[in-house]
């Protein structure tokens, strides 16, 4: 199978769909990658990198889509790239279709076969292609809430690990999955005294008899939210309810209680967030003072490290790619149910329940 990957044109977007390594992989398996010239640039990866792998450099999005038969992204495709779609093609990217009425009519038109990587799921009910970017920013959200909390960004000027004889920074991580634990453990490694609140005992269990002494664990009912973020130097936002937006777990009226410069991350900022007074974000501008709580919103954290985000997502996505180009889609979802819970557009037919239901289209 011939394998296209394009430069990513979304604004502030510099990851890129296909490593190096994925490609001398898809090489060895007899296949032909083409990489749009500077499209790994980004992420720190030179077109030289692609040549020695196997791969061939093409001169524009328009090279690579013309001679493809499966196009790897990391982003959904532009209206421009969509036009650039044909009849039996296949796309291997994230698309979050329920929101993007205006891309799904251009995928069904297309009649391109379009796998979403939100959608592939695994034996354990997780979603193995979001997983690396939420890990990501997990552990990112510490290191970004730290710097907030510095005296210069407006922050209270607090030190997460301390020093001796001063006591270290108060975190709370609300919500304890992916986002969360990553968020929690590296706080904890910085050295801060740090608290994650689910509602969901089994969760916390787990949290318990995995991480013991490393963070504590607490029920996030309304009343234990409420006390520890009074007490917090740093409040990490990390809940999910999948297929709703976030719910608003501090309202306006908290953070008056809250210590003055104490540092709000949302992390669920991208389900809405889960503060009343959130706001998506941008890494360009990335924080914001409301009643002097610093708001550190932005919505696609991953990018601030895109080489790492891109060769864990790369790292995911490498064996569904490889499955697809050695077997073709049909065969590889017919092997597959999870890869086959990813396929959401196929030949001008929606074929993805909830895209449809949240559209009203027929699937
Ligand atoms: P997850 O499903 O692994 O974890 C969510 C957790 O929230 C679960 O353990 C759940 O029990 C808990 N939860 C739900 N409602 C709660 C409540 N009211 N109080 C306390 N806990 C509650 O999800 P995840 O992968 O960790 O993702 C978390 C959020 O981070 C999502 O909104 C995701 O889209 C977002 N995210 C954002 C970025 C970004 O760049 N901003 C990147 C990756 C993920």
């Amino acid at each position: 199978m011939h394998i296209g990957c394009p430069k990513e044109i979304k604004p502030q977007e510099f990851r890129v769909g296909v490593t190096p390594n994925a490609a001398r992989e898809a090489v060895a398996h007899g296949h032909d990658v083409t990489i749009e010239t500077g499209a790994g640039e980004g992420a720190g990866f030179p077109d030289a990198d692609y040549i020695d792998a196997g791969a061939k450099i093409a001169g524009s999005a328009k090279d690579v889509f013309e001679t493809a038969d499966m196009i790897v992204k990391v982003k959904e495709p532009q209206a421009g790239e969509r036009k650039m779609l044909r009849d039996g093609q296949l796309l291997f990217t994230y698309l979050h279709l329920a929101p993007d009425p205006e891309q799904t009519k251009d995928l069904l038109a297309s009649g391109a076969t379009c796998i979403a990587y939100e959608t592939v799921t695994d034996a354990n009910g997780g979603l193995p292609l979001l997983a690396p970017m939420s890990e990501v920013a997990g552990r990112l959200a510490p290191q970004v809430g730290a710097w907030t909390l510095q005296k210069a960004n407006g922050g209270r000027g607090v030190l997460m690990g301390g020093v001796p004889g001063v006591g270290p920074a108060k975190v709370v991580v609300i919500g304890g999955g992916v986002v969360g634990t990553h968020a929690a453990r590296i706080a904890s490694g910085m050295g801060a005294d740090v608290t994650v609140l689910d509602r969901f005992l089994p969760r916390l269990r787990y949290l318990d008899d995995v991480f013991g002494r490393s963070f504590k664990t607490s029920y996030a009912s309304a009343g234990n939210t409420a006390e520890l973020v009074q007490q917090a130097d740093m409040v990490v936002g990390a809940v999910l309810i999948p297929g709703a937006a976030a719910p608003k777990l501090i309202s306006r009226a908290q953070l008056s209680d809250m210590k003055p410069g104490a540092a709000l991350v949302d992390v669920a900022i991208d389900q809405g967030g889960c503060f009343e007074t959130s706001k998506a974000t941008t890494h360009e501008d990335p924080i914001y003072d409301v009643d002097g709580i610093m708001h550190y919103c932005v919505a696609n954290m991953p990018g601030a490290v895109a080489r790492t985000s891109t060769i864990a997502l790369g790292n995911a996505t490498m064996p569904f790619m490889l499955a697809l180009a050695d077997k073709g889609w049909r065969q590889a979802c017919e092997d597959d149910p999870h890869l086959l819970n990813g396929l959401n557009v196929h030949a001008g037919s929606l074929t993805y329940y909830a895209v449809g239901k949240a559209l009203g289209m027929d699937v």
